[in-house]
């Protein structure tokens, strides 16, 4: 039977990383009825939101969905449609395993991690407050009766929600998926040593949940020195579980150690749905031009046929993937600038995709 799966092409490079995975996918042979439906600034004239109803109705009729990037717009306009998603169906964990592949061209071989963060709190809540608010005077003299010096009164305010029910299940699921994948190794990052209520508490559930994993090693490290670390020896890191904004950041500097943005495959899963994207934007620069890396999306649906149970299938994506980048003669420009200088000589996005199924 086959595997329904709604399927958000998103925009900027969305429709062309999506359209080469739909054919890495059904190059496979296993059956997707792929349900297409879009979401993001193009639909918000027709239907007055970037997410509208019918997009949330596929997501949660299927239970599995994978779609392109969505743009932001920074500032002001309408929030996150990618944060409103995982929000909507509690996404809580974000999965991105970042590993090293020959001709990825990166200046690493040895990296093989992967990043648990947490996808639901945080300074991504989007509790914010902007400068004038009548209610940030009123939070000033909160700050102010306990005793604290309180803030500049023009201040802009965003809070930092972090639970111990947020913090107990994502870190219960980086260990489960150390068990499932045989990790050896869970990491918790935080700045507990600065945000002691927080990230503080964040420490204490993950230093209390690890207990109960005897069979997995645990440590923790500060975000700053962790950053330091997966620099200088990545081969130290294992699984790493962080709130969400390290989370956000640290995996793209992460991406960064396996040949960049192009290659960091994702998912978001919550407890009945899962959502795969890769961890790159929308990359306005490079959109429509047929140049975009879909290695990251095309892995994002290897992610996605593990979780429908087709391993096959899975492995077959990956190992094809990593004899196209080991060939080097077929890889998009993003590869090609970073083995030699220039992008002379890359092939396009499709024209990846192509050489990606021929090695299947
Ligand atoms: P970005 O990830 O889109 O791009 C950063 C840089 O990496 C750019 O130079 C881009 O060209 C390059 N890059 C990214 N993906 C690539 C690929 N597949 N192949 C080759 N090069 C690639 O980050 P940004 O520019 O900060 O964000 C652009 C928009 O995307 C923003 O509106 C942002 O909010 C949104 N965004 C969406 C998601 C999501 O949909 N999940 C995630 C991150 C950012």
């Amino acid at each position: 039977m086959a595997h329904k799966v709604a399927l958000i092409p998103g925009d900027g490079i969305g429709p062309e990383i999506t359209a080469a995975m739909r054919r890495v996918v059904d190059a496979t042979g296993v059956e997707i009825e792929w349900n297409t439906v879009d979401a993001g600034a193009g639909v918000i004239e027709e239907y007055g939101t970037p997410l509208p109803q019918h997009v949330l109705d596929a997501v949660e009729d299927a239970k599995v969905a994978i779609k392109g990037p969505i743009t932001t717009p920074v500032g002001t306009g309408f929030r996150s449609v990618n944060v409103a998603l995982r929000k909507h169906f509690d996404l809580y964990s974000c999965v991105r395993p970042c590993l090293s592949q020959p001709g990825d061209g990166s200046r690493y071989e040895d990296v093989d991690l992967v990043i648990v963060r947490e996808n639901t709190e945080d300074l991504y809540a989007g509790i914010e407050f902007d400068e004038g608010d009548p209610r940030v005077a009123e939070i000033s003299r909160i700050v102010e009766e306990s005793g604290r010096k309180t803030f500049r009164a023009d201040s802009a305010l965003s809070l930092k929600p972090i639970s111990i029910t947020g913090s107990q299940r994502i870190v219960e699921y980086a260990f489960e998926y150390a068990r499932r994948c045989g990790r050896r190794k869970v990491t918790a990052v935080h700045k507990a040593n600065i945000m002691k209520a927080t990230d503080g508490m964040y420490l204490r559930i993950a230093r209390e949940v690890a207990e109960r994993y005897p069979d997995i090693e645990f440590n923790d490290k500060i975000v700053d020195a962790t950053c330091m670390g997966l620099v200088q020896n990545p081969a130290d890191f294992d699984v790493m579980v962080l709130p969400n904004l390290y989370g956000d950041i640290v995996s793209d500097l992460c991406a960064g150690l396996v040949g960049g943005l192009g290659m960091a495959p994702g998912a978001n899963i919550g407890r009945d749905i899962a959502v795969f994207e890769a961890t790159h934007g929308s990359a306005p620069d490079i959109a429509g031009k047929n140049i975009a890396n879909p290695t990251a999306e095309i892995l994002s649906a290897a992610m996605m046929l593990d979780h429908l149970g087709e391993n096959v299938a899975a492995a077959a994506i990956r190992d094809a993937v990593r004899a196209t980048l080991a060939e080097g003669a077929q890889v998009t420009g993003d590869v090609r600038r970073a083995l030699t200088g220039s992008a002379e000589g890359a092939v396009g996005t499709q024209e990846y995709a192509d050489a990606v199924i021929e090695h299947l």
